[in-house]
C-alpha cells in the first residue's frame, strides 16, 4: 500500500527487535502506537507492522489531522529482559527517524515503558506525567462514538435522538464502554451490556439501569443498535446471522473479521459504521498532545474548541460516508477506505486538505 518507510532496528545488547512502519507523512508526522508481542516469527511482525501503520494513516487523514500514519512492533525477547533499556534502545531507533515516526504506547506496553522512550528522543506521546500529558483519551472516543451513533440512528430510524432507542454494549465496562454507557444513559436508551468485569457490569447495572446479558447472548438481541467496544473481529461468519441490529456502531478497532465482512452487513440491510471513523476521538485528543509536547505549542494550548471542531468533522464524514454507500449500493467500510486512500494521494500529489 505504498508504504513509504521500514525501518528494522536490532540493537544485540538489550535484545531489541523492532519494526518501524512509516506508512505517510503526506500530512505531517507518522503517528501511531508501539505493540509489543510474542511473534513466532520476523515475518509476522512485519505484517502486523505494515497493516496496523496502514490503517493509522487512514484514521488520521479521515479525522482531518495535520499528522500521517505510523506504528511499531517490538518483538518481545524470550526470557528475562531489561526492560528500560530495551525502550531506550528503542527511542533511539525512533530518534534515527528524525521526526518522521512518533510513537506512543499500545498492547503490551505502559506509559512507563513511553518514559524510557522518552530519554532518548522527543518524538513519544501518551506520557504519563509532563506538560503535554492529557491523560486518559476514552472519554473523547466515547464521545465521538455516541456522536456517530447518533448519525447512524437519524439514518436508520428516522430519529433525531436516543430516547427508547435499544443498545446493545459488547466491554460496557471497558474505558471508552463505561463512558459511552453514561452518554447513552443520559440520552433516554435502553442498554443492554455485557463485559467479562461482572463487578464493573454491577455497577453499570446500578447507575444507568442497564440489563446485563452474556457474553454469548449479546450478538442475538432484539435491539436497534450494536455497539461493539471490547474485542476486533467480532463480526465474523459465526456472529454475522444472529445480529438482530440495524445499526452496528461502537470503538473496538477492526470490528471486521475481514473486509468482506462489509458486503455481507449491506446484504442484511445493516447499517455498519467504519470503526476507525468512529473511534477517532482518541486519536484528536493525542494529537492536541502532539501539539504541546513535539510541535512546540504551549501546553496552555490544549484546545477544547479545536477538539470539537473535530468531533463535528467526525459525524460529518461519517455521514458522507454513509450517504455514498446509500447511493453506490456499496459497503461503507469499502468506501472510507477509498476516502482515505484519496486523500493521502491528494495530500502526497500536494493538494491541500480541506479540513487539516
Ligand atoms: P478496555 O480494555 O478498557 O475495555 C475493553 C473491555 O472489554 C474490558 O472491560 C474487558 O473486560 C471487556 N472484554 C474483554 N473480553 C471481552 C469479551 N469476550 N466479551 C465482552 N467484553 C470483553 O479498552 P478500551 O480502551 O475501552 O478500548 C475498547 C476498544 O476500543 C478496543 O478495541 C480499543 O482498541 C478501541 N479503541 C479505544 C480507544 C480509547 O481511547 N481507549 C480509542 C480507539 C479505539
Amino acid at each position: 500500500d505504498n508504504h513509504e518507510k521500514i525501518l528494522f532496528a536490532t540493537d544485540e545488547k538489550t535484545g531489541l527487535k523492532a519494526i518501524i512502519g512509516v506508512h505517510s507523512t503526506a500530512t505531517g508526522p507518522g503517528a501511531g502506537g508501539c505493540r509489543m508481542w510474542s511473534y513466532p516469527s520476523s515475518a509476522e511482525a512485519l505484517e502486523d507492522v505494515l497493516r496496523l501503520s496502514q490503517g493509522m494513516s487512514y484514521k488520521n487523514i479521515m479525522a482531518g489531522l495535520p499528522i500521517g500514519g505510523g506504528k511499531s512492533v517490538i518483538m518481545k525477547p524470550e526470557g528475562d529482559f531489561d526492560r528500560k533499556a530495551l525502550f531506550e534502545a528503542f527511542g533511539r531507533a525512533v530518534e534515527s527517524l528524525g521526526g518522521q515516526y512518533i510513537t506512543a504506547e499500545d498492547v503490551g506496553v505502559s506509559p512507563a515503558d513511553m518514559m524510557a522512550v522518552r530519554s532518548s528522543t522527543k518524538n513519544v506521546v501518551g506520557l504519563p506525567e509532563g506538560q503535554a500529558a492529557t491523560g486518559d483519551p476514552s472519554p473523547v472516543t466515547a464521545e465521538g462514538v455516541f456522536r456517530g451513533m447518533k448519525v447512524c440512528v437519524e439514518r436508520g430510524l428516522g430519529k433525531s435522538d436516543l430516547s427508547g432507542v435499544r443498545i446493545a454494549v459488547q466491554g460496557a465496562a471497558g474505558h471508552v464502554g463505561a463512558y459511552l454507557c453514561g452518554h447513552l444513559a443520559n440520552a433516554g436508551a435502553e442498554l443492554f451490556i455485557t463485559d467479562i468485569n461482572e463487578p464493573g457490569l454491577k455497577e453499570l447495572e446500578a447507575e444507568h439501569g442497564a440489563k446485563i446479558v452474556g457474553l454469548d447472548e449479546i450478538y442475538g438481541l432484539d435491539v436497534d443498535v450494536f455497539a461493539p467496544c471490547a474485542l476486533g473481529a467480532v463480526i465474523n461468519e459465526d456472529t454475522i446471522d444472529q445480529i438482530q441490529a440495524k445499526i452496528i456502531a461502537g470503538a473496538a478497532n477492526n470490528q471486521l473479521k475481514t473486509r468482506e465482512m462489509g458486503a455481507e452487513l449491506q446484504k442484511r440491510g445493516k447499517i455498519y459504521a467504519p470503526d476507525y471513523v468512529l473511534n477517532a476521538g482518541g486519536i484528536i485528543n493525542v494529537m492536541s498532545e502532539i501539539g504541546i509536547g513535539i510541535m512546540g505549542k504551549p501546553a496552555s494550548d490544549y484546545d477544547s474548541g479545536w477538539v470539537e471542531n473535530k468531533l463535528v468533522g467526525l459525524e460529518k464524514t461519517l455521514g458522507e460516508i454513509l450517504d455514498l454507500s446509500d447511493k453506490e449500493g456499496r459497503p461503507s467500510n469499502i468506501i472510507a477506505d477509498e476516502i482515505a486512500r484519496n486523500r493521502i494521494e491528494d495530500a502526497r500529489s500536494g493538494k491541500v486538505m480541506e479540513d487539516a
